[in-house]
C-alpha cells in the first residue's frame, strides 16, 4: 500500500504539472491585450500630430489664396473711377486684412500646438516602448518557467518505472482503472466512511481493511481504501505531502 501511496503522490504530482503548463500560457494573454492598447495609444499620439499639420498646411494655403485675392483687389483699386467702387474695394480689402490677420494667428497656435503634440509623440512613444519591452521581458519569464514545468514534469515521468513496479501488479492495474475515473484514486478510510465520496463503508469491509487483511475499493465510488493505522509513520508522511 506505501508503494502504491507513493506512486499516486507522483502521478498527482504530474497532473499537477501538466495542469500548470496548461494554465501558464494564459498568463499571456493579458499581455497581448495590453499590447494592443499600447499600441492604439501610439498611434492615436501620432494621428493627432498628423491632424495639426493637416490643418498647418490648409491654414497656410487659405492664407495664400486670401493673400491673393487681396493683391488683385489692390490692383483693381488703380482700374476702378467711381468713389462708390472704390470704397467697396477699400471695405473688402480691410475685411481680407483681418481675416488674414485671425488666419495667421491661429497658424501660430497651431504651430505651437503641433510642436508640442510631437513632443508629447516622442515621450508616448519612449515610455510604452518602455512598457512593451517589460511586457516582452514577463512573456519570457513566463516561457522560461514553462519550460521548467516540462522539465520537471519529464523528470518526474521518468522516474515512474521504477516506482510502479515495486506496487503488486494486480493492484497496479486496479489502481490505473481506478485513477482513469476518480484522483485520487487511493484514500483513507475515515472511520467507516469513504475519503473519496464520503458515503459509508459496509462494516464488514471497514473490519477487513482495518484489519489489514485486503484493499477494498469503496463500493459507492470504486476509490481503494487503506487504514491510516496500517501505513505507519512512512506511508503518514507520503500521504501528509501529497495534500
Ligand atoms: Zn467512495
Amino acid at each position: 500500500m506505501i508503494e502504491l501511496l507513493r506512486l499516486q503522490k507522483l502521478d498527482m504530482q504530474i497532473a499537477t504539472l501538466k495542469a500548470a503548463e496548461i494554465e501558464l500560457p494564459n498568463q499571456k494573454n493579458k499581455y497581448a491585450i495590453r499590447r494592443e492598447r499600447l499600441a492604439a495609444e501610439v498611434k492615436n499620439s501620432e494621428e493627432r500630430c498628423k491632424r495639426l499639420l493637416v490643418e498647418q498646411r490648409e491654414i497656410a494655403s487659405d492664407i495664400e489664396m486670401r493673400q491673393a485675392q487681396m493683391a488683385k483687389y489692390n490692383e483693381q483699386l488703380f482700374a476702378v473711377k467711381k468713389n462708390e467702387e472704390y470704397k467697396a474695394l477699400l471695405y473688402e480689402i480691410d475685411l481680407i486684412k483681418k481675416q488674414i490677420a485671425v488666419k495667421e494667428e491661429r497658424a501660430i497656435a497651431l504651430m505651437i500646438e503641433h510642436d508640442d503634440a510631437k513632443a508629447a509623440f516622442e515621450a508616448d512613444k519612449e515610455r510604452i516602448q518602455g512598457e512593451l519591452d517589460a511586457i516582452d521581458a514577463e512573456c519570457a519569464k513566463i516561457d522560461k518557467e514553462l519550460e521548467a514545468l516540462i522539465a520537471e514534469r519529464k523528470a518526474l515521468i521518468k522516474s515512474r518505472p521504477p516506482i510502479a513496479e515495486k506496487v503488486d501488479k494486480g493492484l497496479l492495474a486496479r489502481y490505473e482503472r481506478v485513477r482513469k475515473v476518480r484522483t485520487p484514486a487511493v484514500v483513507p478510510l475515515n472511520e467507516e466512511v469513504c475519503g473519496g465520496c464520503f458515503m459509508t463503508v459496509r462494516p464488514q469491509i471497514v473490519n477487513e481493511i482495518m484489519a489489514n487483511e485486503k484493499i477494498h475499493a469503496c463500493q459507492h465510488c470504486g476509490r481503494l481504501l487503506y487504514y491510516l493505522g496500517n501505513i505507519g509513520d512512512a506511508g503518514a508522511s507520503i500521504v501528509a505531502e501529497s495534500a
